[in-house]
């Protein structure tokens, strides 16, 4: 029998999801039947297409837009999150653990684990307290939330967060810092690093990172940069399709990639959540 899993979601059709899950349950020779379900957009609905899901057996479904923090709710009143999600507010991977519901959020480790892959975060980079790197963060969404903690427990001591809307920005750092308090080892991670919020086109100077977590280059806005704001590596989500941002940087230097390691990332993790295997990633490409 096939382990089952799903990916919900609204738009659905286009998830690599499948592919990518499927080519890690051919590398460590497992037999899984992983699927997309769409859901219409309402709670009620998402709710009960997760229910049917595990009570049918299913191992383990993924969430995507724009069900996330419907099911991090989810888990807050049936079940358990992880200190990830918990941060986020935001589910991407959901399994059962002694029949109980669990939520936990792959996206900001999917993304460290890219970094550490292409060489942008070796330890002499985060060990070097006397320079230690700047991180910018541009976006103030539910990406961006989900890849603050592990960035802080990647070593990054330094980030800050720009957003259009800045009050969103400061909101979530203030709403980090709260609820990062509640949590013994991650208040302490909180308590010793510097997170402040600005505005896109005040961010000036020099970052080792600047990540951008916007829906922007969806569209092909191009973000207000600052001719003063330079770094050595750029790193965009959205993934493929020529970015803006990434244009901008690569122009003036930096290395730059986009997002597309970061889904094979975050799917990594969580296929390693539901079966206790890990995968390679490093050689997979995508069609
Ligand atoms: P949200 O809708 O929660 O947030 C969108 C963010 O983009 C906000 O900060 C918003 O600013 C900003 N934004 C949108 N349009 C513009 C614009 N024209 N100019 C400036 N800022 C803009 O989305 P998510 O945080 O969930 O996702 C963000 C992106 O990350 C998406 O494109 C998604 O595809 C990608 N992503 C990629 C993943 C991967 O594995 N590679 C995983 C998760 C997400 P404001 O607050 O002012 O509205």
């Amino acid at each position: 029998m096939p382990l089952h899993f799903i990916v919900i979601g609204n738009p659905i059709a286009h998830s690599k999801s499948p592919q990518i899950h499927h080519a890690f349950a051919k590398q460590v020779g497992l037999d899984i039947c992983y699927q997309r379900q769409y859901c219409p957009n309402d709670d009620a609905t998402f709710t009960a297409v997760v229910t049917a899901f595990f009570a049918g057996g299913g191992t383990g479904a993924n969430v995507t837009i724009p069900f996330k923090q419907t099911a991090h709710q989810l888990c807050q009143q049936t079940g358990k999150l992880s200190a990830e999600a918990e941060l986020a507010q935001a589910v991407n991977t959901l399994y059962r653990q002694d029949g109980v519901l669990v939520g936990h959020n792959t996206d900001g480790n999917g993304l460290v684990n890219h970094l550490h892959q292409l060489g942008w975060l070796t330890n002499k980079v985060i060990d070097d307290t006397s320079n230690a790197p700047k991180v910018a963060v541009i976006g103030a969404g539910g990406a961006a939330r989900g890849i603050i903690l592990p960035l802080l427990s990647a070593g990054i001591r330094h980030i800050d967060i720009a957003n259009r809307t800045i009050s969103k920005a400061e909101q979530m750092i203030a709403d980090m810092q709260a609820q990062a308090n509640e949590i013994d080892d991650i208040g302490r991670l909180f308590a010793q690093a510097s997170l402040s919020a600005c505005a896109i086109d005040a961010l000036a100077g020099e970052y080792h990172l600047i990540i951008n977590a916007t829906s922007a280059g969806l569209s092909d806005v191009r973000l207000p940069l600052s001719e003063h704001l330079r770094c050595q590596y750029a790193y965009d989500m959205v993934y493929g399709r020529e970015l803006p941002f990434l244009q901008h940087f690569a122009a003036l230097g930096a290395d730059t990639s986009d997002g597309m390691g970061m889904l094979i990332g975050q799917a990594a993790l969580s296929f390693e959540r539901w079966t206790g295997k890990k995968v390679a990633v490093s050689n997979m490409t995508l069609k």
